[in-house]
């Protein structure tokens, strides 16, 4: 009888197998094992407005009943605090930058591949503090999606990293007032600050939270394997095909 090659005895053990793919062939275990050099690959270190933003984020804590509130909208979220996420991204070596987006209107997003998370390039050299706390959100979103490790999203996982970004709003507000409210930034209006009305709408069946969920995501499954769907995220895929007709 043959011996069994080391190759063989990884397959056929289940864990093993496990074990061997995620160290030898995940692209982002093997990014996430590299040692970087810091000055060259985290330029973002000394750039103002990722660092204001990650200090701002670290320093950021949720408010219980405003978590308490998304729970009952069956929203799960990621990281239980602004230092959970900065945390990650450090122990994880997620590189941030700001980069032109894979498409128009898109705020950030988080390279599966690369593990890097782009910002759009509009936002570049900003001094207005108030862009630079919405950078600090769209962070933490993304670091949502790197948490995942999958590639791949769907309407119940953005709708958890949207209601993480809207307590997460309301935190920025509740420490500096309104301040988002004079810039017209599409990152400020178009994005954190619409998200925190949205989510804390008083309707209770929060007709415009799904609407701008479905016309947003409404591609995506309802949920996937991490992120259950619950009815919000059901609602805005069931009716997508519906409503558009109706428009
Ligand atoms: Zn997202």
């Amino acid at each position: 009888m043959s011996p069994i090659s080391p190759v063989f005895t990884n397959i056929s053990s289940g864990i093993e197998k496990y074990k061997w793919k995620t160290l030898m062939t995940d692209p982002v275990e093997q990014r996430r094992a590299q040692s970087i050099d810091v000055l060259h690959d985290m330029p973002w270190i000394n750039d103002k407005a990722i660092a204001t933003a990650l200090t701002e984020l670290k320093q950021l804590d949720f408010a219980p009943e405003d978590l308490r509130y998304l729970k009952s909208m069956g929203v799960e979220i990621p990281f239980n605090s602004g230092k959970e996420a900065v945390d990650f991204i450090e122990k994880e070596n997620i590189r941030i930058l700001f980069d032109k987006p894979a498409e128009q209107g898109v705020h950030a997003q988080y390279d599966f591949y690369k593990n890097i998370i782009t910002i759009n390039n509009a936002y570049k050299n900003t001094d207005d503090f108030a862009v630079m706390l919405a950078i600090g959100e769209a962070v933490l979103h993304e670091a949502g999606h790197a948490k995942d490790k999958d590639g791949y999203s769907s309407i119940q996982e953005e709708l958890s990293f949207l209601g993480m970004n809207a307590v997460a709003h309301r935190a920025f507000l509740k420490k500096y007032g309104d301040i988002f409210s004079d810039s017209s930034a599409p990152i400020i209006q178009d994005g954190v600050s619409l998200y925190a009305k949205l989510f804390f709408d008083p309707d209770p069946e929060k007709k415009a939270l799904i609407q701008r969920i479905r016309d947003k995501y409404g591609d995506l499954p309802s949920g996937d394997r991490l992120h259950p769907p619950g009815i919000i995220a059901r609602n805005a895929k069931k009716n997508k095909y519906t409503n558009s007709l109706l428009v």
